[in-house]
């Protein structure tokens, strides 16, 4: 197509391609992005005067990002009186990576929320969340340089599939009464009641893309949490299937907890081989705390998911910094993890790290690592000089409070140098 909501495609770019499952991407891949609401402007404008240093240090003028403007959340509502077109979802099928800052909510918009929506309507399964720690941060915990994991959370099921009826509606009603007439169940009538659907399938595609990250950057636990003890059929099924298929699909690269205190292991891993245990969510969010560095990759249903990942966040100083990525088998599509922070839209303020990790992410995915390198250490080398935004600033002692703007100059300062 030559436009997307009547904004022309870029000439000079060409489309990401997918071949055997991978991408295949062009020296100037078109890369549709959503600036997003509040300080999503912000954010973008600095993150975006990164990516462009960064690539063009990396490859020179070879390598181009061509970015696409697409449309969601309040841009969108002004513009086509739609918080979501569907020609923002046909961008992102054509050119498969795309990039966003973070969507209000719209409030009695028709929609529970934009990135639910996008994220149902592309099938973006798995919820990846990378949480490490930069030196220099202000962090809540004694030792945030244990941290460094990556949680896959699954992204289309649980509790947040939307089954959900009020207190006192014939469709809550009808359902209580079938629950307490069919099956011997004793819940109140005045209760609302919700569905938790876990299947088979989407708890086994999340794991066996998770065991393939760990499989391709060399880490060796793949831990599986869920609320089995409880949840038998839903969470314990996700660790029971998350098993069976390490079993089944990488047969002897992964060993469970139970082999390896066995001979021949005896307690030691060997070289290759990946570790894959489970644990208790509430045992897990333990664990982060007291044991952090025993954990490597992360792999559990959407709920857990969800309050594990902002806690992870917190222990390694803040939302500001936490990058994440939804993805399926053939679109990635990359976000700011915090919200809109609407009281300081426009102030030229907000910490734009989480978008810009987010980028290294980005290009991490489109093969071009020497380009994440430099945002990355050029944004840990800001950190580690105290030039920070407000949100840093304000927990460390000595520190230069900077500007969004401003923080971007400083991490392009250095990652030229
Ligand atoms: P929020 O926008 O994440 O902001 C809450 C607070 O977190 C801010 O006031 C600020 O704290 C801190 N914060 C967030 N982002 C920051 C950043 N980049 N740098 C520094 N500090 C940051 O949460 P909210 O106010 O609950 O939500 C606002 C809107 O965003 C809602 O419409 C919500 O639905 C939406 N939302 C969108 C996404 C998304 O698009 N992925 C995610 C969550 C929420 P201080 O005031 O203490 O500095």
């Amino acid at each position: 197509m030559a436009a997307f909501n009547d904004n022309p495609v870029p000439a000079d770019g060409q489309a990401i391609t997918l071949e055997s499952g991978r991408f295949k991407v062009p020296d100037r891949p078109i890369i549709p992005f959503i600036e997003g609401d509040g300080t999503g402007p912000d954010i973008w404008a600095a993150s975006r005067r990164v990516f462009d240093a960064a690539v063009h240090c990396a490859y020179g003028g070879k390598r181009q990002a061509v970015w696409y403007e697409v449309f969601a959340g309040e841009k969108a509502y002004q513009k086509f009186q739609q918080w979501l077109p569907e020609d923002t979802i046909a961008a992102v099928r054509q050119f498969r990576v795309a990039i966003k800052g973070p969507l209000t909510t719209p409030v009695g918009g028709g929609i529970r929320s934009l990135n639910v929506a996008l994220r149902q309507r592309l099938d973006l399964y798995a919820c990846v969340r990378p949480v490490r720690y930069y030196a220099g941060v202000p962090s809540p915990v004694k030792h945030p340089e244990h941290m460094n994991l990556i949680i896959y959370r699954e992204n289309t099921e649980d509790v947040y599939a939307g089954i959900e009826f009020r207190e006192g509606t014939p469709e809550a009603e009808k359902l209580i009464r079938y629950l307490n007439g069919e099956f011997g169940k004793n819940i109140r009538a005045d209760s609302g009641v919700g569905i938790k659907p876990i299947s088979r399938f989407a708890s086994q595609r999340l794991v066996r893309k998770a065991i393939e990250y760990a499989r391709g950057h060399g880490r060796t636990v793949v831990t599986l949490v869920h609320k089995g003890n409880i949840q038998k059929f839903t969470e314990g099924a996700f660790r029971d299937w998350g098993y069976q298929l390490a079993k089944e699909e990488f047969g002897a690269l992964c060993i469970s907890e139970e082999d390896l205190a066995k001979p021949p292991y005896n307690g030691k891993l060997p070289a290759g081989k990946i570790l894959i245990n489970d644990r208790i969510a509430d045992s897990m969010f333990q664990q982060v705390l007291t044991r952090a560095q025993e954990y490597q990759v992360v792999c559990t249903p959407n709920l857990n998911g969800d309050y594990l990942s902002d806690a992870c966040a917190a222990q390694v100083g803040g939302l500001g910094l936490a990058p994440g990525a939804n993805l399926s088998d053939e679109y990635a599509f990359f976000e700011a993890t915090h919200g809109t922070a609407p009281k300081y839209a426009g102030k030229d303020v907000i910490n734009p790290g989480s978008v810009m990790l987010s980028g290294v992410m980005m290009f991490e995915a489109l093969g071009w690592d020497e380009a994440a390198r430099l945002i990355e250490n050029g944004l840990a080398a800001t950190i580690s000089q105290k030039r920070v935004t407000y949100d840093l600033e304000r927990l460390m002692p000595g520190a230069t409070k900077l500007k969004t703007s401003e923080f971007a100059n400083a991490i392009i300062e250095n990652l030229q140098a």
